[in-house]
C-alpha cells in the first residue's frame, strides 16, 4: 500500500481544540496498519519553497479564533490559493476544519465586520453576526448525507454507521450556494447556521466540517474513509476499535 503523504497547513496557527490531533488520528491509524504516513508542514510563505507538495495526497487544515484567520488568509489567498485549487479540482482528499472549512468559502465576515476574501473554492459564505447573537457551542452529532455513505469505500470503513459526533464552537454561521452538497445533516448541535440543518460541505473529495473534537479522533471511521481515499483503496485491513466503539458510543449519549 503506498505512502500517506499529509499536507498540514498553518499547523501552529489553526489549532483550536486540539485540531492538530486530526493529524496524531491519521499517522496512528496508518501506522497500526504498517502503511508509511509523512506530516508535511505547510506554513506562512511562498510555495516554491516546498519541493514535495506533489507527493501530498491528504490535505488537512484546522481552525481558530477570527485573530488567527486574519493573520493566515491573505497568504492562503495570494500563495496557496493556486495549489489547493488544482488540489482539489484533481479529486485529492482534504478535510478542512471550522476556520479553514470557512475560508474555503468565498468569505468570512468577522465579528467585527471585517470581510475575510476566501478561496471560493467552497460554494459557500460565512458571516460572524456580532456578539449579540449566540455562538454556536457544544455537543454535536449529524448523519453523513447518503451520496458519501453510500460510497463502496464508505460501506467497507464505515465501521460506526453514517453518524458523526463532535464539538463545536463558531460565532461564524455558513450559508451553502444553492445545490452545494452539505457533508452531513445535523441530528443534535448547530451545524453551518443553526438554521437550515446542514452541516459542513463536500466538494469533490475536500470535506469542510464544523466538528472540532477532534472529528477524526471522535469518528475513527471517517478517519479511515479519508486514508482510503486518499490512498486510492477501496478497503483497508481491520484494526481492533473496541475501545474507539466503546468511547463512540458513549459520546453518541451526550447532550
Ligand atoms: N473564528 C471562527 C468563528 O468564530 C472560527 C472558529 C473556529 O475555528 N472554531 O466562527
Amino acid at each position: 500500500m503506498s505512502r500517506l503523504t499529509i499536507g498540514y497547513l498553518y499547523k501552529d496557527d489553526l489549532n483550536l481544540y486540539g485540531d492538530n490531533g486530526n493529524v496524531e488520528v491519521l499517522t496512528a491509524r496508518c501506522a497500526r496498519r504498517d502503511i508509511e504516513c509523512e506530516v508535511l508542514l505547510i506554513n506562512k510563505g511562498k510555495l516554491s519553497s516546498y519541493n514535495r507538495l506533489s507527493e501530498v495526497n491528504l490535505l488537512f487544515m484546522g481552525g481558530g479564533p477570527d485573530s488567527s484567520q486574519k493573520s493566515i488568509y491573505g497568504d492562503f489567498l495570494e500563495e496557496k490559493k493556486p495549489f489547493v485549487r488544482d488540489y482539489l479540482l484533481s479529486g485529492k482528499t482534504g478535510l478542512f476544519v471550522c476556520g479553514s472549512y470557512q475560508l474555503m468559502g468565498d468569505y468570512y465576515r468577522a465579528a467585527d465586520g471585517a470581510e475575510l476574501k476566501g478561496l471560493g473554492l467552497f460554494k459557500a459564505h460565512t458571516i460572524h453576526f456580532g456578539k449579540n447573537k449566540p455562538r454556536c457551542i457544544g455537543n454535536v452529532r449529524a448523519k453523513i448525507n447518503s451520496e458519501l455513505s453510500s460510497d463502496p469505500v464508505f460501506k467497507n470503513v464505515g465501521f460506526l454507521g453514517d453518524e458523526i459526533i463532535g464539538f463545536e464552537n463558531h460565532g461564524g454561521r455558513t450559508y451553502l450556494d444553492e445545490g452545494a452538497a452539505p457533508f452531513a445533516h445535523v441530528t443534535y448541535g448547530h451545524g453551518n447556521n443553526s438554521e437550515d440543518g446542514t452541516e459542513g460541505i463536500v466538494v469533490g473529495n475536500c470535506i469542510g466540517t464544523y466538528f472540532h473534537g477532534p472529528i477524526l479522533a471522535k469518528n475513527p471511521h471517517l478517519a479511515d474513509y479519508l486514508i482510503a481515499k486518499a490512498l486510492n483503496v477501496i478497503e483497508l485491513p481491520k484494526l481492533n476499535d473496541l475501545l474507539t466503539t466503546a468511547s463512540y458510543a458513549a459520546s453518541k449519549k451526550l447532550r
